[in-house]
């Protein structure tokens, strides 16, 4: 590869104004050498590629679970969470392996021919990472233990969030122990979580249905899923989902909470004042429109300044793993600027996941990737049409 002139319509180099007919010159290696708006034409040598769309940086992914890219179109739309993850659960690794790595690097090769750059995502067992090993995507892989669900003993989640991440490490991948939920996991464990090794960055699936907190009243879904499978919520005490991550989740790690359907002003203003920038938000609006059927509120999480990124969920409960289907729903459902998704979607994801020095933005010494957003109408609008596909 050589030096590399890349001309759009439009480039988003996220951290300033969208430039019109900008250019990106990028060196042999990837890295950015200039971001330049308007050139004179004469300026521009035979190298120069032109394209009619907007040039973003590489997206990143904050949440996934690339292991269970072989479950799409099995658990039907509509079922609400806690359906959800009994499905999920009884349905978990039922098909064969080889069944399962090939869906695996399926969603992996369209997820890097999209444009995604890197990806927060959720490990239960092993068999996604000699994919991950091998992707040029980034991964940074959450082992997500929870002890209720699994019917572990805390010792034995630890035991084996434990060796995964060794298993993972010996790879080459980064990897972090995380929790799954605020309600499958024992107080035991989420008490003892914190002391942990390789709990720096944390990722846990947060108010992403009224069930979660209505477990806390004895109430919803949850209660009735704990009933069925002979689970005791012994860790009532903490009061809410927000009362658990609080109570045992320190505030010297890097959070990062999924889905926050149901998180309002109580919720981000006690947890903003807690964790301060060290906590950002995924949103997976795709996911949660086929789960629960609604969106995350919007009007309220855009009032504060808050590290919002966007996550695609897995295939389970998303028809695609689709960066630009997720900004398209937002656009559409609360009329959010495009480029304010796009930084959601690039430099907001990177922040999260420990990787804005190499990613998220087109800046001088990064090494982003390029993507085109193509089919986009006037005022940068996104549809039906708009697609993304990787140049760089
Ligand atoms: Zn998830």
């Amino acid at each position: 590869m050589k030096r590399r002139e890349i001309k759009a319509r439009w480039v988003f180099p996220v951290t300033g104004e969208p430039l019109e007919n900008g250019t990106v010159v990028f060196n042999e290696k990837g890295t950015v050498l200039e971001v330049h708006a308007e050139t004179p034409s004469a300026s521009v040598d035979g190298d120069a590629e032109y394209h009619d769309g907007i040039l973003v940086p590489g997206f990143v992914n904050t949440h996934c679970h690339l292991e269970l890219s072989y479950m799409k179109g099995v658990v039907p739309k509509g079922t609400g969470l806690p359906g959800f993850v009994r499905r999920v659960m009884e349905e978990k690794f039922t098909v064969p392996e080889t069944e399962q790595r090939e869906a695996i690097a399926a969603a992996d090769r369209l997820m890097w021919e999209s444009g995604i750059q890197a990806v927060g995502d959720i490990s239960n067992t092993d068999v996604s990472f000699s994919v991950k090993r091998e992707s040029p995507v980034k991964y940074v892989t959450f082992i997500e233990i929870f002890d209720l669900f699994t019917h572990q003993t805390p010792a034995e989640a630890i035991a084996q969030g434990t060796a995964l991440r060794r298993e993972a490490h010996e790879m080459g991948l980064e990897a972090y122990v995380t929790l799954h939920a605020t309600y499958s996991v024992s107080d035991r464990l989420f008490r003892d979580y914190a002391a942990i090794p390789g709990t720096e960055s944390v990722s846990i699936h947060f108010m992403e249905s009224p069930d979660d907190d209505l477990l806390f009243a004895g109430d919803g879904k949850f209660a009735e899923l704990f009933h069925r499978w002979h689970l005791e919520a012994d860790f009532l005490a903490d009061g809410s989902s927000l009362g658990r991550i609080l109570n045992h989740i320190p505030d010297d790690r890097r959070l990062l909470l999924v889905h926050n359907s149901n998180a309002g002003k109580k919720e981000v203003e006690a947890l903003s004042q807690r964790y301060g920038s060290g906590i950002s938000w995924a949103l997976c609006p795709q996911s949660n429109l086929y789960i629960e059927g609604k969106l995350p509120h919007l009007d309220i999480l855009t009032q504060y300044p808050l590290n919002l990124t966007l996550g695609t969920d897995s295939l389970s409960s998303n028809t695609a793993l689709s960066m630009v289907a997720e900004m398209k729903t937002l656009a559409d459902g609360f009329g959010i600027p495009v480029p304010e998704l796009v930084r959601w979607a690039t430099l907001n994801g990177a922040k999260a996941l420990g990787l804005e020095r190499e990613l998220g933005s087109f800046e001088p010494g990064k090494r982003p990737g390029a993507v085109l957003v193509e089919g986009v109408g006037e005022d940068f609008k996104l549809t039906e049409r708009t697609v993304s596909r990787r140049l760089l």
